[in-house]
């Protein structure tokens, strides 16, 4: 399984679009891994994960035709995961032989409901087939493609917020953003499944931050610390294991120490990779 991170930032992107702070404007001064986009990315060539704004830019950046993918998953409907205007564009009218002719938008019942104050208010979605909404129930395994996904229930502000368990043959990856620590139904659906996951990428909204201990709770996102914590769990209850490949994600120019070069430092001691926007792991 191929892993493409095409946007690894929280809501206002690195640097922030209207922040003149230390981290952004050392990013603006250096470019290169401390420019972030939208968190996005793409598993294999076939299965994108969220629908940020930057949705477009990134199918230029990384060179792929959007009209042939037929699988998208929506993990929240906040506006750096979700950018329902732009599904629009898909239609006829807009759009001309795309060379899948549908394709199928899977999601939470709350995030299909966003999408449709989209659709629901344009005649063109009336009887189309270019594009479908696919709602999911949390636990819930379906087969899309050549995947397994498993939505889990996220700890995170909007209503029904999902991370994904994707599967493929023997690989497996936990896309764990966006969320807080993770809750105990969540732990023991890992657990009881006897799964040995081959790769997580964390929310690190929070950078070198231990959320729990400093807030006394983590219920929206997370911290580098957080995500240690997390898959010392994981490790003890033999749902992770030293193949496991750890990533650090979803960053925020107002997390503690959130230059790039300076959460590789903190990371070093812990084994996680940093993302960047472009980064690429076969699992
Ligand atoms: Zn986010
Ligand atoms: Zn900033
Ligand atoms: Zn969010």
């Amino acid at each position: 399984m191929k892993i493409q991170y095409w946007g690894t930032a929280a809501a206002e992107g690195v640097p922030g679009i209207f922040c003149n702070c230390e981290v952004c404007a050392l990013a603006r001064r250096e470019k290169g891994r401390k420019i972030r986009t939208r968190s996005q990315l793409l598993i294999n060539d076939d299965l994108l994960v969220d629908f940020g704004p930057d949705t477009y830019a990134h199918t230029l950046k990384y060179d792929y035709d959007l009209s042939r993918l037929a699988h998208v998953l929506i993990t929240h409907p906040h506006e750096d995961h979700l950018y329902a205007d732009e599904l629009t564009n898909r239609l006829p009218g807009f759009t001309k032989n795309p060379l899948v002719e549908t394709m199928i938008i899977h999601g939470s019942e709350d995030t299909l409901s966003y999408i449709r104050k989209v659709s629901d208010n344009n005649e063109r979605y009336k009887n189309q087939k270019r594009m479908l909404f696919d709602i999911m129930k949390p636990y819930e395994s379906r087969k899309i493609g050549d995947y397994i996904v498993t939505p889990l229930p996220a700890q995170h502000g909007t209503k029904t917020p999902y991370v994904y368990l994707i599967e493929q043959g023997r690989k497996s990856f936990l896309v764990l953003n966006d969320t807080g620590r993770p809750s105990y139904e969540f732990y023991e659906y890992l657990i009881k499944r006897g799964i040995v996951l081959s790769a997580i990428s964390f929310d690190t909204t929070y950078g070198n931050e231990n959320v729990l201990v400093k807030y006394g709770k983590a219920d929206h996102h997370m911290g580098l610390l957080d995500n240690v914590a997390v898959k010392g769990f994981l490790d003890m209850n033999g749902v992770t294991d030293k193949h496991t490949v750890c990533i650090a994600n979803h960053f925020s120019h107002q997390g503690v120490d959130a230059d790039y070069d300076a959460m590789c430092e903190h990371a070093k001691r812990y084994g996680f990779i940093i993302s960047y926007d472009g980064l690429e792991i076969e699992i």
